[in-house]
């Protein structure tokens, strides 16, 4: 908005006014010039929202439904949307042509892919058991922490964590929640103490593996 007289964009709403029509969104506004005490009228329309597919995997199970966003609403991978199956997080934006981008205008995207930041976070955890691997995996709630050095107990093993692997990076320090974790790496210790137990956790267990390395 730019004043016609002065050309100031600098100004007071005396009054605002929302129109909704079949297509279009329209906003009036009567303003008032801060520099020069003009008053002039100012229109910004915003086409209606629209329904726009959404894909949402909740671990191996995916959901189609639609969502009502504003076509010149911007997006992002990493951001969050309200669906009617609760808050995701966009992981990818289709075009048109199978195209995948980063970044889009709602407008020129044809799937949104999200995953559910409703559900428990899925994780593995590895028990080194020299050449061979007890692998599990566990369901529990998202801010769940983990760290380094923790001693944890799961089926028949009291183990301590010497790796956690991320979406991002592999640590052998420090600690994260179980929502980024995509897996555990643990050798059995001689103890009977242990911080936690994971075993009521589990919700896959695989015989034991040879070492593939
Ligand atoms: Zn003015």
């Amino acid at each position: 908005m730019v004043c016609p007289v002065c050309g100031s964009d600098e100004a007071i709403i005396l009054k605002n006014k929302l129109i909704k029509g079949k297509n279009k969104e329209i906003r009036e506004f009567l303003l008032k010039c801060d520099e020069c005490g003009s008053v002039y009228n100012e229109r910004i329309s915003q086409d209606n929202p629209k329904p726009f597919r959404l894909i949402i995997s909740e671990h191996e199970d995916t959901h189609k439904i639609f969502i009502d966003l504003f076509p010149d609403e911007q997006l992002a991978v990493g951001d969050f949307l309200m669906s009617e199956l609760g808050k995701v997080k966009i992981t990818s934006l289709e075009l048109e042509g199978e195209k995948r981008v980063k970044k889009a205008i709602a407008r020129d995207v044809k799937t949104i892919w999200a995953s559910s930041e409703e559900i428990p976070a899925r994780f593995g955890v590895s028990i080194d058991l020299h050449g061979k691997v007890a692998s599990f995996k566990c369901e529990t709630e998202r801010d769940f922490k983990i760290a380094v050095d923790d001693i944890l107990k799961i089926d028949k093993y009291v183990a301590r964590v010497h790796v956690i692997k991320t979406e991002e990076r592999k640590t052998t320090k420090g600690y994260a929640k179980a929502k980024v974790i995509k897996r555990v790496y643990a050798k059995p210790v001689k103890f009977n103490h242990f911080d936690y137990d994971l075993t009521k956790y589990i919700v896959q267990a695989k015989p034991l593996n040879k070492h593939k390395s």
